[in-house]
């Protein structure tokens, strides 16, 4: 048994015998609260003779609504402690989807943005392309017509083999000056357009968001909840029965129930109309708790 348990067996409890006074051979029916312990009816009127004495049935049934109060009370906490989770649990998740959205919201900022900006190079590269192609269009132009007299001059003094010496004279001066009038144009300098890549790491992707960190909730919300952790354990004053004797004793122990606070385990009973009162507390819980997911 626990050493915190605060029941604990009469100094002359036989232990083999509990109901059994070993002195006497007689049944305990007496509680001598002086000493502390349950007495026979001949203890009664010799060795705890005009000491404050109660009938054990009464003792019994002071214990058992102490008992229920505590239990009650434990009940109380417990169901206070879980509706209290569920509503943080509801705030928590709301505050995440606000934290998603804000995320959400910045992303998108940047995502635009950067559409934006390479909307905006690419642009600029397309207008500049469309100048220069113009430049460029122009000049072949210019070219293929340059290329065309020079053409017509190449052939000109290829059709001159059949020529006398005198009209060859005469033609090659005549296309002399043609081919001085012809400027020569030169291929136009066109400006390109370069690009020089960043290189671009997470690091700096990171550096764009805001910081997301982890904080205790703040303290005005722990206001109305008891943060200490809490020991659902019932402490009970009366004196002088372990709780096997409880056991026998009780006329109402049909029912039990086995509740662990987590460290001890401890068996308590129950009358059968306060275990229909906790029942319905407890199937409460149970119902809270399903509510979970
Ligand atoms: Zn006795
Ligand atoms: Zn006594």
């Amino acid at each position: 048994m626990s050493k915190q348990h605060i029941f604990r067996s009469g100094q002359n409890i036989n232990p083999a015998e509990k109901l059994i006074c070993s002195d006497h051979d007689e049944p305990f029916i007496f509680y001598c609260v002086d000493c502390d312990s349950v007495v026979c009816k001949r203890c009664a009127v010799k060795k705890h003779n005009r000491h404050n004495m109660s009938e054990i049935n009464e003792s019994v049934l002071e214990l058992k609504a102490q008992l229920a109060q505590c239990v009650e009370s434990s009940v109380k906490d417990l169901m206070n402690d879980i509706e209290h989770l569920q509503e943080e649990k509801r705030g928590y998740k709301s505050e995440n989807k606000s934290l998603i959205m804000a995320i959400n919201k910045d992303a998108k900022l940047m995502k635009d943005l950067i559409d934006q900006k390479s909307e905006e190079l690419i642009n600029s590269i397309k207008k500049n392309e469309k100048k220069n192609l113009k430049i460029m269009s122009t000049a072949y132009s210019e070219l293929k017509d340059t290329f065309d007299r020079v053409d017509k001059i190449q052939m000109s003094i290829i059709d001159t083999a059949k020529l006398s010496d005198v009209a060859l004279l005469l033609k090659i001066k005549q296309l002399q000056a043609k081919n001085d009038k012809i400027e020569k144009k030169k291929v136009p300098y066109i400006l390109k357009d370069r690009y020089s890549r960043k290189e671009i790491t997470q690091n700096e992707i990171g550096k764009l968001f805001g910081e997301l960190y982890s904080r205790k909730t703040p303290k005005k919300t722990q206001t109305n909840y008891r943060q200490e952790e809490r020991k659902y354990r019932c402490f009970t004053e009366l004196r002088g029965y372990s709780n096997e004797d409880l056991k026998k004793t009780s006329k109402e122990n049909q029912h039990r129930y086995s509740y662990k606070d987590g460290k001890t385990d401890s068996e308590e009973t129950d009358s059968s109309e306060e275990r229909h009162s906790n029942d319905s507390s407890f199937s409460l819980i149970s119902q809270i708790s399903s509510e979970w997911d």
